[in-house]
């Protein structure tokens, strides 16, 4: 689960992580009056949109050569003209797809006077099965091309969960900057609260890019992404209510409401499977069988009809579904549950495309029986090949 920048930084403030003063408005005259409460001379107003890049991001309705999602302000009218060109506007940048995203929130903050701009992340190291952080002296541009650039210069290491942030960690952290001193000495506290948040909300991710050093030697943190771990906001009610479901793509958030996990993919073939692993086979034998899959979606253990509706409802938003291949093994769930499921799913949703269902475990006879019965044109498929076979032969067919 991502949240806005505005609230990554008052939850870091909260565990003494170093941010700008600075404030949330959803209209101009809101704009303006946060900046009159900071105290200037300097402010900076930022596009509040789940995505990165926003400061080299362009509006669409203002053309490739107005400033991007992040302004500096010197003045009232700065801060107004900044907002005014923001609300509303559609933001494009590297992280949002051509599409981009609507901005409807600005936060408007104090703002620094930069000497040097660092990268600290935070994130779970799946190799290692260990909290991750990742340092680099090169903040402030985009991490990808100095990952791909200049590797040398990003430094990674492990934080064992048994012992939990070290001093030597923090040391680690000032000596992959080259910061000496009292600002050694913030980077190393600095890192430790970072520590401390991201074990404190179960986070998956926390970047700050950039961190930086200020001409008045104060270590800040002047953006920040942070992502829970979405199987873990059942202990966290209070980080629940930062979700922000008008930045969530609508497919996905419909398929989180029947606790179905859909993730929209690019190509034709819509994908209805129980199990992760199952689906990701189904996946790669439909790309064998030279087509590509239009989503993932895993119905889960316990799939009822409602869900299988709701999940052949989703897959049918998707304009780009030509053909739906259904892969069910039916262990604890049964198969001629399954196909009752099916069939009032196509009925309903008067299914127009072809459909292929492959089913396979108890009561798999019953349930071949309800679908070849139930008048709807339902393609069976004995295996796996067979059924990626016949949806890509059917869609071919059809078109
Ligand atoms: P992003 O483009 O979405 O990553 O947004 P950021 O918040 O990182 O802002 C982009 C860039 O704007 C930063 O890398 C800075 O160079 C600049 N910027 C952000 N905040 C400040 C500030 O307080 N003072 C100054 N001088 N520049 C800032
Ligand atoms: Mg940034």
């Amino acid at each position: 689960m991502n949240i806005h920048e505005y609230q990554a930084k008052e939850l870091l403030a909260k565990f003494g992580v170093p941010v700008p003063a600075g404030y949330a408005a959803l209209t101009v005259e809101e704009a303006v009056e946060a900046s009159k409460k900071l105290p200037g001379p300097l402010y900076v107003v930022k596009s509040q949109i789940h995505a990165g890049g926003r400061g080299k991001g362009k509006f669409v309705e203002l053309g490739p050569d107005a400033k991007g999602g992040v302004r500096l302000a010197w003045s009232e009218e700065d801060v107004r003209a900044a907002a005014t060109d923001m609300l509303g506007n559609t933001l494009v940048t590297i992280q949002t797809g051509d599409a981009g995203k609507q901005v409807n929130r600005l936060y408007v903050t104090d703002g620094a006077d930069i000497e040097k701009e660092f990268y600290l992340a935070l994130l779970v190291n799946r190799a290692t099965g260990r909290v991750s952080m990742v340092v680099s002296t090169e903040g402030g541009m985009d991490i990808e091309a100095v990952a791909h650039d200049t590797p040398e210069k990003i430094e990674t290491f492990d934080i064992d969960p048994a012992t939990g942030f070290m001093p030597h960690h923090g040391r680690a952290v000032a000596n992959a900057l080259g910061l000496e001193g009292d600002l050694a000495k913030q980077a190393s506290s600095t890192a430790s609260k970072l520590y401390d948040a991201f074990i404190g909300t179960d986070a998956e991710q926390i970047e700050i890019n950039p961190l930086a050093v200020t001409k008045q030697g104060q270590l800040l943190v002047l953006d920040a992404k942070v992502a829970f771990d979405g199987n873990a906001m059942f202990r966290h009610k209070d980080l629940m209510e930062l979700r922000d479901e008008t930045e969530e793509d609508p497919a996905e958030l419909e398929a989180s409401k029947y606790d179905l996990a859909y993730i929209k993919l690019d190509g034709d073939i819509g994908c209805m499977v129980n199990g992760a692993g199952l689906a990701m086979a189904t996946m790669d034998i439909i790309k064998l069988n030279g087509m590509f899959p239009a989503n993932f979606l895993d119905v889960g253990g316990g799939a009822t009809t409602e869900k299988v509706t709701a999940a052949f409802k989703i897959i049918l938003s998707d304009p780009a579904v030509k053909g739906i291949l259904v892969n069910i093994f039916g262990g604890i769930m049964k198969c001629d549950i399954i196909a009752d499921g099916i069939v009032a799913a196509a009925k309903e949703v008067n299914l127009s495309v072809p459909l292929v269902v492959r089913l396979e475990g108890t009561n798999v006879e019953e349930g071949k029986r309800i679908l070849s019965t139930s008048g709807l044109a339902i393609v069976p498929a004995n295996d796996l090949g067979d059924a990626a076979r016949k949806i890509v032969a059917e869609v071919q067919k059809a078109a």
